[in-house]
């Protein structure tokens, strides 16, 4: 297949604010397309189906993957996550900008299947700020919160692996370095 798009990856642990910078960034720049995954996680109060996630059943997922329809899939905090690969090539295809904004363990099955994709890690200012950010979400069990924070340990240590790594500390300061950095690829 003859992608003429890039490929974009978005990782960094729990709350340091990746879906706030995505959120700003497509606003002012509204050609670049970013994936919705599918999550067995149930929707926290606000999401919206086929805007946040596809919010699928273990049965679903499972399904998904038995078809190969997953460019790369995980499992996060006692959830399945998964980028669909479908729209991914119909969208790089077109000349698109594509981003996923997934985990670490996604990230890495996107480097191995796809080595000319481009991986930016966010990273918080601080451990302090990032556990702050995490507790004060308020949305997630206190189990959850214990998960997320292990888990974010575990991907800050894998930051090195990225091409460019980038501090969320200023949000305006973050996007404007994100979207110099996605603009030029
Ligand atoms: P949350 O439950 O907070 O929405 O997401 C938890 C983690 O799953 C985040 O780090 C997010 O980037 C990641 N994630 C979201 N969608 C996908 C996906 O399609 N694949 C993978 N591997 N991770 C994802």
């Amino acid at each position: 297949m003859n992608n003429i798009g890039t490929l974009i990856v978005l990782t960094g642990p729990s709350g340091v604010g990746k879906g706030t910078l995505l959120r700003q960034l497509t606003q002012r720049h509204p050609a670049l397309y970013v994936t919705v995954s599918a999550t067995t996680r149930p929707p926290r109060p606000g999401e919206v189906e086929g805007q946040d996630y596809y919010f699928l059943t273990r049965e679903q997922f499972q399904t998904h993957i038995d078809h190969d329809q997953f460019l790369e899939w995980a499992e996060y905090a006692g959830q399945f996550y998964g980028t669909l690969r479908e729209p991914v090539f119909a969208q790089l295809q077109l000349g698109r900008r594509v981003i996923l904004e997934i985990e670490l363990q996604g990230a890495r099955q996107v480097r191995q299947r796809m080595p000319e994709a481009f991986l930016i890690f966010i990273c918080p200012p601080t451990w302090a700020d990032l556990e702050k950010r995490i507790r004060g979400r308020g949305q997630d069990s206190e189990q959850a919160i214990r998960r997320r924070l292990e888990q974010a340990k575990l991907e800050l240590a894998a930051a090195e692996e990225f091409d460019f790594q980038l501090i969320n500390d200023d949000l305006e300061t973050a996007l404007q370095a994100l979207a110099t950095k996605i603009l030029s690829l």
